[in-house]
């Protein structure tokens, strides 16, 4: 009894305390053939304050009730009011079908920022892993001025890899590729499962996001390792980061679930 009134009460203070806002859809690209990146002006005064690799919700109504999907911002803070998701569209998904019919003009209902998937240890490690298969690379993107300044500051290292299938699924490698050719303790590689490209480019690889980690050559007490994106390619990244030695604490996990 006790606990299901902490959780009714939780559950209240939730949605009393929910920052609501509009999203006015200014723009949408295609960066791959299922995959569309989606650039919104945040309709309310006080803007929105996020760090990178936090989340936001869309509210959408649906058979009279109202349905919540989770989007990574794919942008860092303070561009003036901006806000980027990059969806990955699921046949007959509920978001997936609006998002596909919205047009620049129109208006979403949304709330957040949410998630704790953020650069957060006030010592920053030697070293940083960001892993992500297909939108999942997107908190990356929105980490890239915070990485840069690391970079600039400390002497952390910063290895970005991207899980795709093929090169025609990558999501903005061109700002990774460039973002890790401006440092030298950067390093960007692109991991394709199903196929390679004809003549790969140094970034290029062939193979799961996780066949990479053993010649990462971990170093329990130096690296911090993110996950995002497909469940079982995170499940497997975790198993496989504590098999060679990494603490789980020094793990942290953003799981793409389906709300469903
Ligand atoms: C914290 C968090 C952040 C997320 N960030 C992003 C993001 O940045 N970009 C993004 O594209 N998605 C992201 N997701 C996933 C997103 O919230 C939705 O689950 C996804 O877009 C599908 O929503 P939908 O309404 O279109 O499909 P739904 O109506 O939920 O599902 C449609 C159908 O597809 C099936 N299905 C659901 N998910 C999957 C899946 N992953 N693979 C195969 N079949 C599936 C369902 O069972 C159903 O039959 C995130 C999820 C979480 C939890």
């Amino acid at each position: 009894m006790c606990n299901f009134v902490t959780f009714k009460f939780a559950w209240f203070l939730n949605k009393m305390n929910l920052h609501k806002f509009k999203l006015i859809l200014q723009e949408k690209i295609t960066l791959t053939a299922n995959t569309q990146h989606f650039r919104f002006a945040i309709d309310d005064p006080s803007g929105l304050e996020y760090k990178p690799g936090q989340f936001i919700s869309l509210h959408i109504e649906s058979d009279g009730k109202e349905h919540r999907r989770n989007y990574s911002i794919a942008n860092p803070p303070q561009q003036d009011n901006l806000l980027e998701i990059a969806m990955a569209f699921l046949p007959n998904g509920l978001a997936s079908t609006l998002l596909e019919k919205t047009q620049p003009g129109d208006k979403l209902d949304a709330s957040g920022p949410y998630g704790q998937f953020v650069l957060k240890d006030p010592v920053p490690p030697q070293r940083y892993l960001l892993i992500g298969t297909g939108t999942g690379i997107t908190p990356y993107r929105s980490m890239l001025p915070q990485l840069r300044h690391l970079l600039e500051t400390t002497n952390t290292k910063i290895v970005i890899l991207q899980g795709v299938r093929t090169p025609a699924d990558l999501l903005y490698s061109g700002e990774f590729v460039e973002f890790a050719a401006s440092y030298p303790n950067a390093t960007f590689k692109a991991c394709y499962s199903r196929e390679m490209p004809h003549e790969p480019q140094d970034f290029e690889v062939s193979g799961y996001v996780q066949d990479q980690l053993a010649g990462l050559h971990i170093q329990p007490g130096n690296d911090i390792a993110y996950l995002c994106g497909n469940p079982a390619m995170v499940d497997a990244a975790f198993q496989a980061l504590q098999e060679l030695g990494l603490d789980r604490a020094h793990i942290r996990r953003e799981k793409y679930l389906s709300s469903k």
